[in-house]
């Protein structure tokens, strides 16, 4: 088999590649792949924001805190196995362990694949050239690397509100925090999104005292406002206070151990620790980009079409530092693409229709697609097929049987466009859903799908059999 789509490969090709996180590494092992050269430039560790700050770390976390969770029901399945107890320091070493393991992997692969790597911080110097200064401060001796096509893959960073001083040990970014092995007592998240939600299910489960400040009206905005109320619930069952339509307008850092958030109502919420996840900025400025000519949007993210060509003939950019979503397989996406044309001078695209949204929070919400919110604003006239995880033998063996999902398809002909689900292992069986989607495949399809008792995925067939009339375990 070719490693092509199509077409043959120019294997003289020399690739340069700025940022080896996932949009950098996929798109230096695909380019190395398709037999070119490749160099990549990379300051910190192979992997970026997800390998070691970012996915991998944040699972490995919730990895721990569904054990703790499991453990502190042990008894409802006449399990008696004592009361468990938190050791952050192993909990935190074995988050390490599971990254390097990881990491390790990765720089394998690009080894096998014989890429260079350089180990510096890079600047774009014209659109085939980047100049790289040894070392994580750019502060080593220059050198010159020159190619075919430059892909910049650089990525994402935290974005810090003027209002927080950066500098106080009480306030951090999600960097900050994952690099924290103790447990605070109780945690401010400023910010309702993706990542806040993940860790206030995390630190909510290991003991601390997590209040969650959200601007909009609901948590995970964007989200499907289902999944929002659902998660609300399950947040306020779980202990965690959310403080939604909240602003916070000042920061006091007067007390020794303790920060307090004044918010626009006037309350106070104060904790031993306030994490600032409102958002991520693009890391594109000071490295070239505007000089050489590639255009930047107002947010300051490299402007791409669906090639990941750049406005600068011969740069491709991929990834975060592209623009949302911001997600590492959407990046790996871009990556590989970046890659492709960059060798073969081709027209692959990314397709953007289909991207799956996966939040680790208890309970898991999925989603991917068009959402009802947007079909209505369109006026798509659509059918949702839904169902209840009450109703599934699985998702009651298991205990955890609150949540749902709920299928998009055009009313027309039925094909799938989207869906929203909350509940246990969502985050795996959307895929079923996303591949039908892609497929062009539609809910008689998926109804007409035999998936195997006792399973989470057969409430994936319930769903699509309840909205043709042909529900047998729903009513
Ligand atoms: C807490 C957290 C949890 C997350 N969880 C998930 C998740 O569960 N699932 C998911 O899909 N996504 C998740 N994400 C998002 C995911 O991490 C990013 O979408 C992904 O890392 C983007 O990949 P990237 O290669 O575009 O950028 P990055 O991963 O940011 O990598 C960019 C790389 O470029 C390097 N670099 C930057 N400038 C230079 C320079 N001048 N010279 C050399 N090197 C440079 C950086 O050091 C970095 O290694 C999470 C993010 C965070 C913060």
């Amino acid at each position: 088999v070719s490693p092509w789509p199509e077409g043959e490969a120019d294997v003289t090709k020399k690739i340069v590649i700025l940022g080896g996180g996932p949009a950098g590494y996929v798109a230096a092992l695909r380019a190395a792949q398709l037999g070119a050269s490749v160099a990549l430039v990379e300051s910190r560790e192979i992997g970026g924001t997800c390998l070691n700050r970012g996915c991998i770390p944040t699972k490995a976390m919730v990895a721990a805190v569904e054990r703790l969770r499991a453990a502190r029901t042990n008894a409802d399945f006449g399990i008696l196995a004592g009361t468990p107890h938190v050791d952050m320091a192993a909990l935190s070493a074995r988050r390490r362990a599971v990254t390097e393991q990881l990491r390790g992997g990765v720089e394998h692969l690009l080894a096998t694949r014989k890429v260079e790597l350089i180990a510096g911080r890079g600047r774009l110097v014209s659109a085939r050239t980047v100049r790289v200064s040894a070392g994580r401060d750019g502060d080593g001796d220059e050198v010159e690397v020159g190619g075919d096509a430059v892909i910049v893959a650089t990525g994402s960073e935290p974005t810090m509100l003027p209002l927080f001083d950066v500098g106080d040990p009480r306030v951090v970014t999600s960097d900050g925090l994952l690099a924290m092995d103790g447990l605070p007592e109780s945690l401010a998240i400023v910010g309702g999104g993706v990542i806040g939600c993940e860790f206030a299910s995390i630190f909510a489960e290991l003991g601390a005292r997590v209040t969650v400040v959200e601007m909009l009206a609901q948590l995970l905005p964007g989200e499907d406002r289902r999944a929002a109320a659902a998660l609300a619930q399950a947040f306020r069952k779980a202990g965690v206070e959310s403080r939604l339509k909240a602003r916070v307008e000042r920061v006091d850092l007067s007390s020794p151990d303790a920060v307090g958030l004044t918010l626009a109502d006037g309350s106070v919420v104060e904790a031993a620790l306030a994490l600032v996840c409102v958002g991520r900025s693009p890391v594109s400025r000071g490295l070239g980009y505007e000089e050489a000519g590639l255009a930047l949007d107002e947010r300051g993210f490299v402007v791409t079409d669906d090639t990941q060509r750049t406005s600068l003939d011969g740069v491709f950019a991929a990834g975060d530092v592209c623009g949302p979503p911001l997600l590492a397989h959407w990046a790996y996406e871009q990556g590989a693409v970046a890659a492709e044309n960059a060798v073969s001078g081709g027209r692959s695209a990314v397709d953007r229709r289909f991207v799956p949204n996966c939040i680790f929070s208890h309970p898991e919400v999925a989603s991917f697609g068009t959402t009802e919110d947007q079909a209505k604003a369109a006026d798509l006239p659509i059918a949702v097929a839904q169902v209840r995880f009450n109703g599934n033998s699985k998702a009651v063996i298991e205990g955890e049987s609150d949540g749902y999902i709920r299928i998009i398809a055009r009313a027309d002909d039925r094909r799938v466009i989207g869906a929203s689900l909350v509940g246990l292992h969502v985050t795996e069986l959307v895929h079923e859903l996303v591949l039908a989607a892609r497929a062009g495949l539609t809910l008689d399809d998926v109804a007409a799908t035999i998936h195997a008792h006792p399973t989470l995925a057969e409430a994936v067939g319930e769903a699509a059999l309840g909205a043709l009339g042909r529900g047998l375990h729903t009513l």
